[in-house]
């Protein structure tokens, strides 16, 4: 029997760029899904193009979860997007509100990411580095898949152009245009906590010196490219947690936006070794025991 703690619906794990489900056993969301079974929830982590635009991606989803209400014969599932997962789980919530019990943001660049801007204007659309930075991301994208071990479908298509079009402040505003579920109104404001019965939540961290950067981080490269990638932050100069902004990070109830967390520490990324005193992995499971306080 289902304890009080455990949620309802199944929870629909979505990556971010570059996502991934495990490489050669070597998981995404690292200590998470464990963490969340142990709770006793029935967790789902899923592949879409680790390389595309939101709405590709978001199509994608919707077959996935599709898989996941046949399979488990629940009614809806829990969507909980890291990075460009949460703007792909906002798509698919956009168009299948009956599907989906509520969709949580996990650092999501939700008003777009400063550093997707920085990039488009030193490596505009035609010119060399462009052309550079592109087949880098491809060969790294088809690497990814071919050493994907958690992923039984067909080979999923990459569009790196698309990719940086729908992570852009300017395209993460037309696609917000279209599809405003649980958007705040005001910079830096909350979003409505319920839109079509569908939940949404949000929780991002920022680069804190003396924390972040201390502790497992001293070991660990993405944190120090986080905090190389955050100097290109103008408007959330210093209020980032290296790719994603604390303001652009908000959708529906914003359930903090400062932990000392960098992109990748937010899913306990690498290998677990995050600033000193983090616990990423707790933050998962509080949001499964909230989600399920609320019988969902
Ligand atoms: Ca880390």
């Amino acid at each position: 029997m289902r304890s009080s703690s455990t949620p309802r619906y199944p929870l629909v794990l979505v990556p971010g760029l570059l996502g991934f489900i495990s490489l050669l056993g070597y998981p995404y969301w690292y200590g998470i899904v464990s963490a969340l079974r142990r709770l006793g929830a029935t967790v789902f982590p899923v592949l879409v193009s680790s390389v595309h635009s939101t709405e590709v991606r978001g199509e994608q989803l919707l077959l996935r979860i599709a898989d996941v209400l046949a399979q488990t014969g629940a009614e809806k599932v829990h969507l909980i997007g890291h990075s460009q997962g949460a703007l792909t789980a906002r798509y698919a919530a956009a168009l299948k509100p009956e599907w989906v019990a509520s969709v949580t943001s996990v650092a999501g660049p939700n008003q777009g990411s400063e550093l997707a801007d920085f990039l488009a204007r030193k490596a505009p659309h035609g010119s060399l580095r462009e052309r550079v930075l592109s087949a880098l991301l491809r060969a790294v994208a088809r690497c990814m898949a071919w050493l994907e071990r958690g992923y039984q479908g067909e080979p999923l298509p990459i569009d790196v152009a698309a990719a940086q079009q729908s992570l852009t402040c300017a395209g993460v505003a037309a696609f917000n245009a279209l599809y405003p579920q649980g958007l705040p109104e005001t910079w830096g404001g909350e979003g409505a906590a319920e839109v079509n019965g569908v939940r949404y939540y949000s929780w991002s961290g920022t680069l804190q010196p003396g924390g972040t950067n201390k502790g497992g981080n001293r070991f660990d490269g993405p944190n120090i490219a986080c905090r190389l990638f955050a100097r290109t932050f103008t408007r959330e100069a210093g209020q980032c947690d290296g790719m994603v902004g604390r303001y652009s990070s908000h959708l529906g109830t914003v359930i903090d936006d400062q932990y000392p967390l960098d992109h990748f520490d937010i899913i306990n990324q690498t290998f677990g070794l995050v600033g000193k005193g983090a616990e990423p992995v707790k933050l998962f499971v509080e949001h499964a025991q909230r989600l399920a306080a609320q019988g969902l």
